[in-house]
């Protein structure tokens, strides 16, 4: 062979050479502590790739470092020693998902925790994905029914909305959300409830109401607990929304409730201190904001070309002592559409939902109130923002004139029609009926505390024996509606009365 032939055939040889040599990238522990792995070697690392350790525990490559690669371990750490091999698995952080999520309990990697068997037909969804475009999406136009009274009337939510809902420890945050997960059954809606930092069986008593109310069919519960490393519980609301936007590509309406993100801005604060971030505002490092920012941009309604399907977020915050200029609830206030603010003071003084009328706002929510509930609650606000003007006086008794006798009356009765037992969503058009009678002066002759016992009589009233005006309701508010509900109201309170 000349030597022409020969550096033919091996530059052929070298365009067809196949490796089948193991390229894959290790790299070795150098320290492992809190949850946190140093490794070097991994030279080619991406953010937020998953990284394999020798016992099988995964990690996400976080703080990308001249000689080291900052790994938080979603699992056992302990178990992790210094010198042991991590592999680059070459994939962004991604959980599998699929219809046979819903009904299920499981941890931000998406395995199950409730002993049910492993979830089948799955596909990768990545957990941190870029929010839909301005150009993809929708003005919010439909309701999201929570059930809940004083929510629907005053400040509604609308399919895509973004409602905070905040308030100090133990005023009813969770039952809030709880009853809204429970009253979309029926309503064509996919619920992921996201549990961060709470008791494993506080969640677990939570999961048996669900599935008490038939709730659990649609629902799926992401669990990272308060005794779970806080890498669990720093990616659970992405998990819960990687979950939701499965079901969105689909064309679906999902709602996500984050429950809450002042434990999940917590356990950020701990990996990123841990792994020497700087710390900035009250110790947060100053990221803190973009990770709520591209959590909740992630809620969306997208329009017909892109599926039409939609996310609503309800995340929760704590506050301390009333306090939402804090840190994380004003960033927080400022990325969604408006808050619902609970308040101690009423939570103690009986009135639950403990929801402090005055402050709660939503921004984009009219929009998608029925046309009945819009005509009917718009008065009711007017009379509760006299009623609390007028409140302080209330206690001069029978000094005061008629008029605001009367105006301290009706608002009284308004706040006591407001109330609402836990686990017991009312639909729509109920909650029409009973609001319409109060603004239209039909409960005067009823005593203040028979209001409770009033408002249930109705409703069995109305099921039992309107069902047709329940109907019409909900499709419209004509004059005949309007007339047949009046006589309908006549004809109970003569019953109640009688
Ligand atoms: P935490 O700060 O511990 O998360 P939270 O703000 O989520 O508390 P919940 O756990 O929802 O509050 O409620 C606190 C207590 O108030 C519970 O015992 C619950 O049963 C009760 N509660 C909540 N809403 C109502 C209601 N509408 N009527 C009666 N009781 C209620
Ligand atoms: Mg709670």
């Amino acid at each position: 062979m000349n030597t022409e032939a020969l550096v033919k055939k091996l530059e052929t040889e070298i365009q067809n050479f196949q490796s089948d040599v193991d390229v894959t990238e290790y790299g070795i522990v150098q320290s492992i502590g809190d949850g946190i792995a140093r490794v070097s070697g991994l030279r080619e690392c991406k953010a937020s790739e998953m990284i394999e350790f020798e016992n099988g525990t995964v990690g996400v490559a976080l703080n990308l470092e001249e000689d080291t690669v900052g790994i938080i371990v979603l699992g056992d750490y302990l178990s992790i020693k210094e010198g042991d091999k991590a592999k680059r698995t070459g994939k962004i952080l991604s959980i599998p998902v699929g219809d046979a999520i819903m009904g299920r309990v499981v941890n931000p990697l998406a395995q199950p925790l409730d002993g049910k068997g492993d979830i089948s037909n799955t596909q990768q969804q990545l957990i941190e994905r870029v929010a839909p475009g301005v150009m993809t999406r929708e003005p919010v136009s439909i309701p999201m029914q929570t059930g809940i009274k004083v929510i629907d009337a005053l400040v509604p939510i609308g399919r895509g909305q973004r409602e905070l809902i905040i308030g100090d420890r133990q005023t009813g945050k969770t039952a809030l959300a709880i009853d809204t997960i429970i009253n979309q059954k029926g309503q064509n809606m996919k619920c992921v409830y996201v549990a961060i930092g709470q008791k494993k069986s506080k969640v677990m008593r939570l999961v048996q109401k669900l599935e008490e109310a038939g709730a659990m069919d649609y629902t799926t519960v992401v669990l990272a607990g308060a005794s779970d490393p806080s890498s669990l519980q720093y990616i659970a609301p992405y998990a819960g929304v990687a979950i939701a936007e499965y079901f969105l590509d689909k064309g679906e309406d999902v709602l996500v409730v984050y429950d809450d993100l002042t434990k999940h801005a917590a356990a950020y604060r701990e990996i990123s201190l841990l792994l020497r971030r700087p710390p900035g505002r009250e110790a947060y490092p100053g990221d803190v904001f973009y990770l709520h920012s591209r959590l909740l941009e992630r809620a969306c309604r997208l329009n017909d070309d892109n599926g039409g399907g939609s996310i609503t977020a309800l995340p929760v915050i704590e506050t301390q002592g009333g306090d939402v200029s804090a840190y994380i609830p004003t960033n927080v206030i400022s990325i969604t559409d408006g808050q619902i603010f609970l308040e101690a003071g009423l939570f103690n003084k009986g009135i639950r939902p403990a929801i402090n009328v005055g402050l709660s706002v939503s921004r984009v929510g009219g929009a998608a109130q029925t046309k009945a509930m819009k005509k009917t609650a718009g008065p009711m606000k007017l009379a509760l923002a006299q009623y609390r003007e007028l409140e302080s006086f209330a206690q001069f008794g029978s000094d005061l004139d008629p008029q605001t006798k009367k105006t301290l009356d009706h608002g009284a009765k308004s706040v006591e029609l407001l109330k609402q037992k836990q686990y017991s969503p009312i639909t729509m058009p109920k909650q029409v009926a009973s609001i319409y009678a109060l603004n239209n002066g039909l409960l005067e002759d009823i005593d203040m505390a028979d209001i409770q016992k009033w408002e249930e009589g109705f409703y069995s009233f109305l099921e039992a024996s309107k069902a047709s005006l329940l109907e019409g309701i909900q499709k419209g508010w004509s004059d005949d509606v309007q007339k047949e509900l009046k006589e309908a109201i006549s004809e109970y309170n003569q019953l109640f009365n009688g």
